[in-house]
């Protein structure tokens, strides 16, 4: 019975009946597909325990014989399990918080081979402790909305294209319903109920780590100031460009709070 094999982060799971799973993984050559996983529910042993959030692994699967059904899972080989991540609440926040953008966005069955690699370093990073949770996080999004064609113009006013060095103003507004940044003349013009403002320093990091080498990325230095306004910024703007709610982001709010 033809089949296909590809490597695949597991971003979500959900029963099916008292014995099988359906599991979401984001592919290498398939993106986003959901496979049902026969007995995985029922005998932990039939995939060795292996199915769990933000494992990385390899899967084969037998296409349906009947249309409108999902493949099967026929086996898997863990390659990472990113376990440390798991066992830690804060990274385990964060990582909720990239698998659901990746799950609430991304088309099922189209291979985004550039956000594949994206996450899997972020994951492998924050697993290891390589870099810090919060600026994995902040190059996660600004890297996600590049690869998925929605990075706000961080560089210029969107509405006169004054460049970012040329406004007087030290604080810039942000527009989330434009999805731009706005000069103090413009501003001026327009009541803006949903923006926020961010200084032009933490702007040109935020370029910066969109626009660099992922493994430069490494070496950055964030101050406390420039985390908090990305995040401000970037976790405001990305559920509202994709339109719903992030329901992961109240837990990861919830952990900095008692942090
Ligand atoms: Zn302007």
């Amino acid at each position: 019975m033809a089949g296909f094999s590809t490597d695949g982060i597991l971003l979500k799971r959900i029963d099916y009946g008292d014995h099988d799973l359906i599991v979401t993984f984001f592919t290498v050559s398939m993106g986003r597909i959901s496979v049902m996983a026969k007995n995985a529910k029922k005998s932990v042993k039939r995939f060795a325990g292996a199915l769990e959030p933000f494992s990385a692994m390899n899967l084969e699967c037998t296409w349906p014989k009947r249309k409108n059904t999902l493949p099967i899972l026929n086996n898997v080989e863990l390659s990472n399990p990113f376990s440390k991540i798991r066992t830690n609440t804060a990274k385990t926040g964060y990582a909720c918080y990239w698998l659901e953008l990746v799950n609430a966005w991304m088309e099922e069955g189209k291979a985004q081979a550039g956000l594949y690699e994206l996450l899997y370093y972020v994951l492998a990073a924050l697993d290891t402790g390589t870099m810090e949770k919060e600026i994995l996080s902040l190059l996660f999004q600004i890297r996600f909305m590049n690869l998925s064609g929605f990075t706000p113009d961080l560089t210029c006013c969107g509405s006169c294209s004054t460049p970012l060095d040329e406004i007087r103003q030290q604080r810039i507004t942000f527009d989330f319903a434009e999805g731009q940044l706005v000069c103090g003349r413009c501003g001026k013009k327009a009541m803006r109920r949903h923006a926020i403002t961010v200084s032009k320093g933490t702007l040109k990091q935020l370029f910066w780590i969109n626009n660099s080498d992922l493994q430069r990325a490494e070496r950055l230095r964030f101050s406390p100031c420039t985390v908090r306004e990305g995040e401000a910024l970037l976790e405001a703007f990305i559920p509202c460009h994709i339109g719903r709610e992030v329901k992961s982001l109240t837990f990861l709010r919830r952990i900095r709070e008692v942090a």
